[in-house]
């Protein structure tokens, strides 16, 4: 799929790729070679004299950061591509942190925690154990974070009676984040912008390092993110040295993640913060067949247009684009393998499919487990992405805990986990009589551990046992420190393991040894992720490749989603949410479960509103424009609804993209028309072309 390093571009295109001097804006439909602008213009860069870590490219996610380096390294070679600061908004604000986060009194080697972490903090800041509330509580500060408030600003902002509760836990919530030296993934973004803005010389010297920013899907960046990418190019009315050159592109038709506090304001804002802004449109699709693009522009065309586009393909009309109608969820999964296998067999005159050449696309992540089935009763190499991670399993957070320890001795979150995983005699008990042993004299629990008063406040047998543990991580986290290379740190990760039990623990656990066998094949193969990574191997982030050491693998590790990122390239189909696979595309696309209520998605406390329906059918349209040859749309005439079975109608999406018409067009006597002109353009060609 990468482009070979010969590939061409368009007029417009070279027109987006040469503009280096000044702030540039593609800005075109799905499929147009934005993301290919991108590539194309970082070598151009390299070629003008650019140098490598200069440039930074910001992707939407790890993995699509991991393809854009390989789409790099085809066209730059491996050192340049290596060298790029090539990441998501998240990962660059790690770097920010680390290197200059003690201006705002975080350590270097703070702790990033992830939502389950949020979680726990929250029902202790708010003094709850009602995970629905934490809940609220998670998503109103992080739309606040969002929009760029802090505690003190939610409290003024809150209008109704819990907003105000919601802002008084956000202020507990930061100042134990705070004590934790820890972060959740919306400061990521929020603290890096507060460190340049309030530092003049830590922003200076980011503006200088960074030549050229290019950022892709600018479409889905936030209120806070925009701010960022404005601190880290420069104002262009009131810098000193006015912006630096920055190229983003996005299309305003694959804004999908509104719900999560990305605006496309920011799209209408670049004009008039930049007005030397050059701003490119693309009309050429190169993915899709005309019936799949056809399909797409009907779809979308249902919106209000923020920015009329108009997209066209050469690429023919291809196969029309083909309705698969079942009983319900299981049959749909039969139908699915069958579709996968009659192309894998191959068309006369078409060379059989590879697994990876296709893609199961979905809405919401509970529809993947009836698929995985089916695939694995087939014996089809799968891998789901965008669902339920890797690094979301039991034993996996149980191992995560242990490394943030080890990076950050001051994360209570971590510490809580790792000390009862395995449980090594000490119980909830002792646990809580060292939290308030911890909060009476300020320090972190790690810390408390060798006050020498802990004495007095606990038993001596836990006392003994807390202490044994202290001394134990610390070990490790020497040992991690000097631990560097792939068998070395297979040793040490292997020797920790046997140490701790963690094996014994697995099946103490659980029930069924069947489970507990799988919970360990898990744990070995985190352990041979890690040890590859300290071996230096290409990381998928562009932070995790300067680490070597086992313990600056660990401080990324919150950031990885998905052991996929590994950079593999193996040959399997992909399993997706829509929201997963924007960006990305496959020769066969098969939408599952194409239902009112699932795609648009409705809930009781979600229903359709104008605004919600407009984002769902823009997500229609990235699913739609994923397909490059054969695009599938499967509806359900039953579906499952909690405990129950309803009755299932198609989505209002197929009537829209109107395949009908579509099939009309191509009636023989159309065809026929079809034909004449295309023979008359290829007699037409040649003679064009001699010069
Ligand atoms: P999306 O909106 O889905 O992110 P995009 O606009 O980023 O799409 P790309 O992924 O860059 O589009 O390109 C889509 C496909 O078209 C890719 O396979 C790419 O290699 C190919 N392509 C883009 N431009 C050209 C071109 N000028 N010539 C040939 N192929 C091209
Ligand atoms: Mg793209």
């Amino acid at each position: 799929m990468s482009p070979p390093a010969t590939a061409t571009l368009n007029a417009a295109q070279l027109r987006a790729v040469h503009h280096t001097r000044g702030p540039c804006l593609v800005l075109a439909g799905a499929g147009s070679g934005k993301t290919r602008v991108i590539v194309h213009k970082i070598a151009h860069l390299l070629r003008g004299g650019v140098e490598a870590p200069q440039i930074a490219a910001i992707t939407f996610t790890n993995k699509a950061a991991a393809e854009m380096r390989e789409r790099a390294r085809a066209m730059v070679g491996g050192r340049a591509a290596q060298a790029l600061v090539l990441c998501t908004f998240h990962a660059l604000g790690v770097r920010i942190l680390r290197e200059h986060g003690e201006a705002l009194g975080l350590k270097p080697r703070f702790s990033i925690l992830d939502s389950d972490d949020v979680l726990a903090v929250l029902r202790d800041a708010g003094g709850t154990t009602d995970a629905a509330q934490a809940r609220r509580w998670q998503w109103t500060i992080s739309r606040w974070k969002n929009q760029g408030l802090t505690a003190d600003g939610a409290e003024q902002a809150a209008a109704a009676a819990d907003e105000r509760v919601a802002a008084r836990v956000m202020r507990r919530y930061e100042e134990r984040l705070a004590a934790y030296q820890a972060t959740d993934f919306d400061d990521l973004i929020g603290l890096p912008l507060k460190l340049l803005r309030m530092h003049d010389d830590v922003r200076q010297l980011w503006q200088q390092r960074l030549a050229h920013v290019l950022i892709d899907e600018v479409q889905d960046t936030n209120a806070v993110q925009y701010e960022l990418l404005k601190a880290l190019v420069g104002d262009a009315t009131t810098g000193a040295r006015g912006a630096n050159p920055f190229t983003a592109v996005g299309d305003d038709d694959q804004s999908i993640y509104g719900w999560r506090g990305a605006t496309i304001d920011n799209l209408k804002r670049l004009p008039q913060d930049y007005p030397a802004l050059e701003v490119v449109m693309l009309e050429q699709n190169y993915r899709s067949t005309g019936a799949i693009l056809r399909a797409a522009n009907h779809v979308i065309a249902a919106n209000p247009k923020l920015f009329a586009k108009k997209l066209w393909s050469e690429l023919g009309e291809g196969e029309p684009v083909k309705r698969i109608e079942c009983d319900n969820e299981e049959h749909e999964a039969e139908r699915a393998v069958a579709w996968i296998q009659a192309r894998r067999a191959g068309t006369p005159g078409d060379a059989p499919a590879r697994w990876r050449d296709f893609a199961l696309l979905y809405r919401a992540n509970h529809q993947a487990k009836v698929f995985e089935q089916a695939l694995r009763r087939a014996q089809m190499p799968y891998q789901v992405s965008g669902g339920q991670s890797f690094f979301d399993r039991a034993e996996i957070k149980d191992l995560c805990a242990w490394l943030r320890l080890l990076v950050n001795n001051d994360d209570d979150p971590a510490f809580l986990r790792a000390v009862t995983a395995p449980k090594r005699g000490i119980g909830h008990q002792s646990l809580a009589a060292l939290g308030e042993f911890a909060a009476k004299w300020k320090v972190s629990l790690f810390e408390a551990l060798f006050v020498e008063s802990l004495g007095g406040a606990l038993p001596r047998k836990a006392v003994d046992a807390l202490r044994e543990y202290g001394r134990f991580v610390n070990d490790l986290e020497y040992r991690a420190r000097h631990t560097t290379g792939t068998e070395a740190a297979r040793t040490l990760l292997t020797g920790w393991l046997a140490d701790i039990g963690y094996e014994q623990h697995l099946h103490e656990g659980e029930d069924r040894a069947r489970l507990a066998e799988a919970r360990w094949a898990n744990v070995l193969e985190f352990v041979d992720w890690v040890a590859r990574r300290c071996g230096g191997e290409a990381g998928a982030d562009g932070v995790a490749r300067e680490a070597t050491s086992v313990l600056q693998v660990a401080q990324t590790i919150s950031l990885m989603h998905s052991i996929a990122e590994r950079g593999d390239d193996a040959d399997v189909v992909t399993l997706s949410t829509l929201h997963a696979a924007k960006g990305l595309e496959w020769p066969h696309v098969m939408l599952a479960g194409v239902n009112e209520g699932l795609l648009p998605f409705a809930s009781e406390a979600e229903p359709v509103t104008a605004q919600r329906l407009e984002e769902e059918r823009r997500l229609m349209y990235v699913g739609v424009t994923r397909a490059q040859r054969t695009l599938a749309l499967s509806t359900l005439k039953r579906r499952k609804r909690g405990r129950d079975t309803v009755a299932a109608q198609p989505s209002r999406f197929i009537a829209e993209m109107k395949l009908d018409e579509a099939r009309a067009k191509v009636d023989p006597r159309e065809r026929l028309k079809q034909l004449r002109a295309e023979l008359l353009a290829k007699t037409a060609r040649p003679a064009e072309a001699e010069p």
